[in-house]
């Protein structure tokens, strides 16, 4: 019989190793860059007049997946995002101060954690706060990832409305007992109709995630 798998590939990296989401990782941010470098080097981006991609990291989520290696609160308490959310809008403030206004915003991403953590009102404020604080481009591409187990009333309908056009969702397994084994239970006819919907409201492009 053919072998599929290369047995000492799997045992070289079987192992814990690092996970990049960014670069550099955070584990080697250190003190020696202060608050002086960062504006400098802000000032600095201004000079090529590139546009901007914006990500917005909701940490928040109802439950915990076991093999999420996200940077997440996990959380049933509908206010924990409110002080959250203040600290965000100052951060968005001070950039703004730095960051020419005619560079434009041509990709925003809302990710997490789960985005939909945060209730209808939350999101619409922190769209208009980005709008406040930075040029978005009228054709930029504006994605959330969604947590479909959690969403409420209105919630599609809102990002929609203010312009999101991709949406990301996990779909992770559809086997039950994956599910039960990542605790993570999502029903398959939720996913058709959360698909359903997304369509319908005419997101031009949707994602899933798969464990
Ligand atoms: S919902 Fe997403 S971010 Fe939250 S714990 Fe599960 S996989 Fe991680």
């Amino acid at each position: 019989m053919k072998t599929i798998f290369n047995k000492s590939l799997i045992e070289k990296y079987d192992k814990p190793g690092p996970r990049y989401t960014s670069y550099p990782p955070a584990t080697e941010f250190t003190e020696s860059v202060g608050k002086e470098d960062y504006k400098k080097k802000l000032l600095e981006s201004n000079q090529g007049k590139r546009p901007l991609s914006l990500y917005i990291h909701i940490p928040f989520c109802e439950s915990a997946c076991w093999f999420c290696g996200c940077n997440v609160i996990i959380s049933h308490r509908k206010d924990v995002s409110k002080r959250y959310l203040d600290y965000l809008y100052r951060e968005m403030e001070l950039l703004g101060r730095y960051l020419d206004k005619s560079r434009k915003v041509v990709q925003i991403h809302w990710g997490g954690g789960t985005p939909n953590f945060l209730t209808v009102e939350e999101m619409e404020e922190l769209f208009s706060k980005m709008k406040e604080n930075f040029s978005v481009d009228e054709d930029a591409e504006i994605s959330v990832e969604i947590d479909p187990r959690y969403l409420s009333e209105g919630q599609l309908e809102t990002l929609r409305q203010l312009g999101f056009n991709r949406v990301s969702m996990g779909l992770q397994d559809l086997d039950e007992e994956v599910q039960r084994a990542i605790n993570r239970i999502q029903p398959e006819s939720l996913m058709r109709d959360v698909m359903k919907q997304l369509r319908e409201l005419g997101f031009k492009s949707i994602n899933i995630d798969l464990v």
